[in-house]
């Protein structure tokens, strides 16, 4: 499970995305895609995963919200090796030109000079949950309240339908990861909200690609049977999720992920190898 991948000279430090785990650098990555090749692995679409019954030394690469750094610069590396992925961008600010409330956080946050167990707190603490799992709307008024400097232009870019179409186009997946990344357990959340962002998703991105979109990725991997029930009757026919919760019936073939962060190479490792 990828997020962000950036140039080295590009990760302007201090970087909240790095401190959480969700931004990498493009040396890193390629790293990562010489080691799974050396070893021989088959790479496979989230989709493709279920047809395949031999499930040693398959792989599926994903990536998570649609940033277009996935295109700039994870992409090339992957033609370069000849590997496939798959994306699960977040509709609203791909089709809006707009960022995620996450993304304006995050940004505050690094403008700001704070000591590391502040910037800790503001990143994987309390005041991150809060925020987090509150609804997109109200998450504009939080940042208000929290920050005094809320930038006006946009402060990261996501992928535009030309390049999700470019990308299809060229065999990667395109799943995905709702209308606004709304957390589809969160207290606010109701059936009627949970079939919008499934399938007015679904809708946008099969018109953009002119394919079936079949995968969901629960943002935040957060999820229960039955949101899994409900993508299926929006069409899904498998969902991704981060852990797996063994509690939860999956009425369609659902994956936990590995979560690649900065400096995960022997996690991963010890993953592969054990599985
Ligand atoms: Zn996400």
């Amino acid at each position: 499970m990828f997020h962000r991948v950036l140039p080295k000279r590009l990760i302007i430090q201090p970087n909240a995305y790095s401190t959480f785990g969700t931004l990498i650098s493009q040396e890193y990555f390629e790293e990562i895609l010489l080691y799974l090749t050396e070893k021989n692995y088959k790479f496979l679409t989230v989709s493709e995963l279920k047809d395949n019954i031999d499930t040693r030394n398959i792989i599926a690469l994903t990536f998570d919200d649609g940033y277009s750094d996935n295109y700039e610069y994870a992409l090339p590396v992957m033609q370069k090796y000849n590997i496939t992925a798959t994306f699960f961008p977040v509709v609203e600010p791909c089709k809006m030109n707009t960022v995620l409330p996450l993304d304006i956080y995050y940004h505050c946050i690094d403008s700001m000079n704070l000591s590391n167990i502040e910037r800790d707190d503001y990143i994987k603490g309390d005041i991150k949950k809060k925020f987090y799992w509150s609804k997109p709307e109200e998450q504009k008024d939080i940042l208000k309240n929290l920050f005094t400097n809320i930038p006006h232009k946009n402060v990261v870019e996501f992928m535009n339908a030309t390049q999700l179409k470019q990308l299809s186009a060229q065999g990667f997946e395109i799943g995905s990861h709702g209308m606004t990344h709304s957390l589809l357990t969160a207290e606010y959340m109701t059936e009627q909200k949970a079939i919008e962002e499934l399938r007015g998703s679904k809708e946008w991105l099969e018109s953009i690609t002119g394919k079936k979109v079949s995968s969901y990725c629960f943002p935040a991997g957060r999820y229960n049977a039955k949101m899994i029930e409900l993508a299926r009757q929006a069409g899904y026919t498998s969902t991704c999720l981060v852990f797996r919760d063994k509690g939860e019936k999956e009425v369609l073939p659902s994956y936990d992920r590995v979560f690649v962060e900065p400096n995960s190479f022997n996690k991963l490792k010890s993953v592969l190898n054990t599985k």
